[in-house]
């Protein structure tokens, strides 16, 4: 009995020897474990800092871009016209790549009126057909820069700057849905449709622009399928668009291409330069016929 209670005891203390042996070894494990994983946290913890940092800097700019869209073409926020940058020596980038690509249509509405010359004013919109009380939608996200009456011209009208750089216009509505620099969605409802102002009947006038440089929107929009034609929009100034399409010439001297509609009266406009003027420099009278392709100098 005896013995095998001693053999017993006996085992007991080498199994609880063994197991404080194998405890102070684990614990001595877990210890430099602890260690390293404190020593990991603490690289961890700058990581999350770091993260952080870099987190509150993107929402800082993000909010900079909400309250100032496409900072760095605009210097200046006006409330009160929609070209304020006439006169304000700004100048427009030779090109620019532009992000369409969140266009929400203003109005299902068809085209009424087109962008371009007619009786004798430059149209520097589109009309598309709405019911007074249709909603109008924002065409790009961005924020709202006037929300103002006209009523010579463009009626109840807004003017959205947009996180892409462009700028548009909204005319003779009946209502607004905005404030003054309230921040808007592309295709958040902004206002409804009307006749205010100058208009016979109810349409939108809807304008696109860059820095106050009209654009022709069918540039940018397909109106038949109410979509962006691509995802960007390149913007070419004037000057870098003759210089491509080969009407600047050597020694800066500047032509013309002759458009199915052109008048001398009409090229005189454009280019600020008299009837006598152009006449004089191409040789012509002001009774010359035109013909369409035909290249005329105006400086
Ligand atoms: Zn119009």
């Amino acid at each position: 009995m005896s013995l095998i209670r001693n053999a017993k005891l006996l085992l007991t203390i080498v199994i609880a020897a063994v197991t404080i042996a194998g405890k102070a070894q684990s614990s001595d494990q877990m210890h430099q474990q602890m260690h390293q994983q404190m020593l990991a946290d603490q690289v961890n913890i700058h990581k999350e800092v770091n993260l952080l940092d870099s987190v509150t800097m993107l929402y800082r700019l993000q909010e900079e871009e909400l309250l100032f869209p496409a900072l760095d073409l605009y210097e200046s926020w006006n409330n009160d016209w929609v070209n304020p940058y006439r006169g304000q020596n700004v100048k427009l980038p030779d090109s620019l790549k532009i992000d369409v690509s969140d266009y929400f249509p203003p109005t299902l509405g068809h085209v009424t009126s087109n962008f371009g010359w007619r009786r004798r004013r430059m149209h520097n919109g589109i009309d598309l057909k709405v019911q007074t009380g249709d909603t109008i939608y924002a065409a790009f996200s961005g924020k709202i820069r006037v929300r103002k009456f006209e009523r010579r011209g463009y009626g109840y009208y807004l003017v959205v700057r947009h996180n892409n750089g462009l700028e548009t216009v909204y005319g003779h509505l009946s209502k607004f849905l905005v404030k003054q620099d309230d921040v808007v969605k592309a295709g958040q409802p902004i206002a409804l449709g009307g006749n205010t102002g100058r208009s016979t009947g109810s349409h939108l006038h809807f304008e696109t622009r860059l820095m106050g440089q009209v654009i022709n929107p069918n540039d940018i929009i397909d109106f038949n399928n109410k979509v962006a034609h691509t995802d960007t929009y390149l913007f070419q100034s004037k000057k870098s668009r003759a210089v491509a399409n080969g009407t600047i010439g050597p020694g800066g001297i500047a032509y013309h291409r002759v458009k199915s509609g052109d008048s001398l009266s009409r090229i005189s406009k454009i280019y600020g330069v008299s009837v006598s003027q152009l006449c004089k420099l191409n040789k012509i009278t002001p009774t010359t016929t035109l013909q369409i392709g035909q290249r005329l100098r105006y400086n």
